[in-house]
């Protein structure tokens, strides 16, 4: 498996399409994972939202500091907002399925959250489907954007890690990323930057976080995926 330094996907021509839906399963996937991808497709003049199925109130970072599950939730509901800020998203909506549980939630219930959302989209943004880091939450969400693309013939957008990262990050830290065939793309990280340092209480500490984007540089890992195709 080769490292793809071919660039087939232009933000300008996917911004052009139209309105995009990013589908996350957590606040700080939008900027931890498709920051980079959804700054550079809002600076390229496309209308972003944000759909977020969980307030990610299980983390384990920063819930020792903020108490109460609760809590943490409505924190991390702020952190989004002004992350989507710092991006260019102009809207945001956040459901409240549970947070480690999204993989129980029935995908009629999710798909019709996106549904609603829809709109006249171009466009949807998920995670990989294998949820990047192999993570249930991420993979419904994903799936749940992948059904509702299919069944309105839209293209989706994956963002997940090239293989050579993936490898890397799975030896030095003992994560789960999968890897991701598909073409790299050149990004500006400021924004992305900015984003996740509105995610405070998850930030902090996070060296799995630093170290990707360290091995990331000024490059992220796409597959674009049309309608009707089967991936
Ligand atoms: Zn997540």
């Amino acid at each position: 498996m080769t490292r793809s330094t071919a660039v087939a996907v232009s933000f300008g021509d996917l911004a052009r399409l139209g309105p995009i839906v990013a589908v996350v399963a957590h606040p700080d996937d939008e900027s931890f994972g498709l920051g980079a991808v959804l700054a550079a497709l809002a600076a390229a003049g496309a209308q972003i939202q944000v759909l977020c199925f969980t307030h990610g109130e299980a983390s384990t970072l920063g819930a020792s500091t903020l108490g109460a599950c609760a809590e943490l939730g409505l924190v991390r509901r702020d952190e989004l907002l002004a992350a989507a800020d710092a991006l260019g998203v102009s809207r945001v909506r956040l459901a409240d399925y549970p947070d480690g549980g999204l993989g129980d939630v029935s995908p009629d219930l999710l798909d019709a959250e996106i549904e609603a959302d829809l709109g006249d989209a171009a466009l949807l943004v998920v995670f990989e489907p294998g949820g990047v880091t192999g993570h249930a939450d991420h993979r419904a969400a994903t799936a749940a954007g992948k059904r509702v693309a299919a069944r309105h013939g839209l293209p989706v957008l994956e963002w997940g890690v090239a293989p050579d990262i993936a490898s890397k990050l799975n030896a030095e830290l003992g994560t789960s990323f999968a890897p991701l065939d598909g073409v790299d793309v050149v990004v500006d990280r400021s924004a992305q930057l900015a984003a996740i340092g509105c995610h405070v209480s998850q930030a902090r500490d996070n060296p799995v976080l630093a170290r990707r984007l360290q091995l990331q540089g000024t490059s992220e890992r796409i597959r674009l995926t049309e309608p009707g195709e089967r991936a």
